[in-house]
């Protein structure tokens, strides 16, 4: 396997409980890594780091086998995987967290096997700023270094990203994310703003209303792909940072191009506008790269407005 053409993806792995206005369902898997690495899986081979304790089912090493997810990078250790349990409102969009246990994800250290060094492209999904840059100290020469975050970690970690954002080349963020990162309330004099604390890309998602994209000349404004049927919003934001890696680590060579990541965002949206029509990873276990591009498609059928050239 060339490595070149990998991405490596460091994040939470969790059992979730999700409960909706409709449904509850309790010890999904989940976890911004997981999501983010079955999604970039699709695009291009995933070296997985991340951390689970022994009540961690064995099946799902089987599976990240079958799809070309590396797992050698996950550790396994005494003590209950991490759980998290949130809550949807009505609307499908506003959540509360009912509950969060680190288990061991508290002493989590990620720890890479050499052959993931020198992977070119790196996710850096959502956990403590901290780990983040420790995975970033133990890679040789990422091409390309893409980050997640998160409020709790504007809010209580903040030194901690700072010292982070300059070494991440795409910061992906949502809307109040954003706002409260730079006290911004307009999205595009916040995207600049988060700029200029180091990225040289960021993205800003707006749920159900698609995302920005920011480079230091140019902006692109991606619709979202209109959902009929929405069952579990978990994860959407992992899956559309995982989509975004692995399209670019499968189609880009030397420098990432704006035009390349546009493409990106596109392909983010569509694997995201999958994930939440079912629970859990429920849909993207079964989704094929046919209905991908059968998606990808009809996307870019809807969103052309100019037919006259
Ligand atoms: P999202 O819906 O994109 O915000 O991601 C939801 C996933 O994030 C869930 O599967 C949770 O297990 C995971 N998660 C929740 N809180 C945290 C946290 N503090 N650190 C890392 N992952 C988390």
């Amino acid at each position: 396997m060339s490595e070149a053409k990998s991405v490596l993806v460091v994040g939470s792995i969790a059992l979730d409980t999700v409960k909706t206005p409709v449904e509850e369902h309790a010890d999904l898997l989940g976890g911004s890594a997981s999501y983010a690495a079955l999604s970039a899986s699709f695009f291009a081979p995933v070296n997985l780091v991340g951390v689970v304790g022994d009540d961690f089912p064995d099946s799902e090493f089987d599976f990240w086998r079958s799809r070309n997810i590396d797992a050698r990078g996950v550790q396994r250790v005494n003590g209950k995987t991490f759980r998290w349990s949130g809550e949807y409102m009505w609307d499908m969009n506003t959540r509360e967290t009912r509950s969060v246990a680190l288990n061991v994800f508290e002493h989590f250290e990620p720890a890479l096997p050499d052959a993931y060094r020198e992977t070119e492209m790196v996710l850096l999904a959502n956990i403590a700023p901290k780990l983040q840059s420790h995975v970033l100290d133990e890679m040789k020469r990422p091409r390309f270094v893409i980050a997640d975050t998160m409020d709790l970690w504007i809010e209580t970690t903040r030194d901690d990203l700072d010292a982070l954002l300059p070494r991440v080349d795409l910061l992906i963020l949502n809307d109040s994310e954003a706002r409260e990162m730079t006290k911004e309330t307009s999205l595009v004099k916040a995207g600049r703003r988060i700029r200029s604390y180091g990225p040289k890309f960021v993205a800003i998602k707006k749920g159900e209303h698609g995302a920005l994209l920011f480079s230091e000349n140019e902006f692109f404004s991606a619709g979202a792909y209109p959902l009929e049927d929405i069952h579990d919003p978990t994860g959407a934001g992992d899956t559309f940072a995982g989509g975004v890696a692995g399209y670019l680590a499968q189609h880009a060579d030397g420098e990432v191009a704006f035009d390349q990541l546009r493409r990106a965002v596109i392909h983010g949206s569509v694997l995201a506008s999958f994930c939440v029509e079912a629970f859990s990873l429920e849909r993207l276990r079964t989704l094929s790269a046919a209905e991908i591009g059968e998606r990808y498609q009809l996307f870019k059928m809807m969103t052309q407005f100019d037919f006259s050239t």
